[in-house]
């Protein structure tokens, strides 16, 4: 079954998005076992990210064949467990954080890449830059030298209001265009999973971060 929903997705996204980029795939891989995660990294799928520092540390020599990224909410004392070990943490939603990170990776001699995380739909349940500074903030963050932003993630407050959720994706497409424009480090827009991709992938996303689409619906109750 994984195996199907994989190559569905794959053709799915290979002809890339609207504006004719590739689009990276990264398999959100939480509540997975390492034995599933490798059967997807040995069909295709070459990315895979996890949201817990915990469930990072518990998987990560278990993986073969795949980068891996960090996707969830981060704690500064956790940064440790990442830098240098994760390809892209893709959800830095504070000064502070990348700081961290920065501080981190000067000490094991690696530049550590990274996403600012934007808080798109202003949710209190999420962290995130707000929208209008992360433009500033990721000039701000120029100034470290061992973290590197490659661009930004997005993730869409669950909405039936199409039209609402496009101009989101605007918004974050714009933010993403500015700083390419002055940024040559600025390659991706990861924003879309598995309820929304379809919407994302239209409307300028590059990187898809997707779960229950390849891996089935998690069951919460059984762990
Ligand atoms: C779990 C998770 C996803 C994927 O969720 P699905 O709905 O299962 O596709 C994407 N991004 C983040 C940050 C996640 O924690």
């Amino acid at each position: 079954m994984i195996v199907d929903n994989l190559k569905k997705v794959i053709e799915e996204i290979k002809n890339g998005n609207n504006l004719g980029e590739e689009i990276v795939l990264v398999g959100a891989t939480k509540m997975v076992d390492a034995d599933t995660i490798n059967l997807a990294t040995k069909n295709g799928l070459k990315i895979v990210a996890e949201n817990k520092v915990q469930e990072f540390r518990e998987k990560t020599d278990l993986i073969k064949d795949a980068d891996q990224h960090f996707i969830g909410h981060l704690q500064t004392n956790k940064v440790k467990y990442l830098v240098g070990k994760v390809s892209l943490i893709q959800s830095v939603d504070s000064i502070h954080l990348a700081e961290e990170i920065d501080k981190c990776a000067s000490k094991k001699g690696v530049v550590q890449d990274f996403l600012i995380e934007v808080n798109v739909g202003g949710e209190l349940s999420k962290s995130g830059f707000n929208p209008e500074n992360a433009l500033d903030s990721k000039r701000e963050l120029k100034k470290l030298k061992n973290v590197r932003c490659v661009g930004f993630m997005g993730m869409l407050p669950k909405s039936d209001n199409e039209e609402y959720l496009v101009n989101l994706c605007k918004v974050m497409r714009d933010i993403f265009e500015q700083a390419k424009k002055e940024d040559s480090d600025i390659k991706y827009l990861s924003m879309g999973m598995s309820g929304d991709y379809k919407l994302t992938i239209k409307n300028g996303s590059n990187m898809i971060r997707l779960g229950s689409t390849i891996f089935g619906k998690r069951n919460y109750e059984v762990k």
